[in-house]
């Protein structure tokens, strides 16, 4: 057997390897599908400004106008 020829196969299974890698972490990136933000999203009543805050906050104070609002239920 020849050098080239054992360069050649090393190449040929690393791309090989890295290929079935590539290959396998799509398929597992795809069956999770979308995860949604865990966040909290908040409708405030007194300007109507849409946001967002952590998951373990309960009321938040609105960015735009400073009122406290509850979590928006859709
Ligand atoms: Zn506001």
């Amino acid at each position: 057997m020849s050098i080239g020829k054992i360069i050649f196969l090393y190449m040929l299974t690393l791309l090989t390897c890295v290929g079935v890698l590539s290959f396998l972490r799509q398929i597992r990136r795809r069956s999770f599908g979308f995860m949604g933000s865990a966040d909290h999203i908040f409708r405030c009543e007194g300007c109507g400004y849409v946001y967002t805050d952590d998951p373990d906050v309960d009321r938040s104070r609105c960015p735009q106008c400073g009122q406290t609002n509850d979590v928006y239920k859709f």
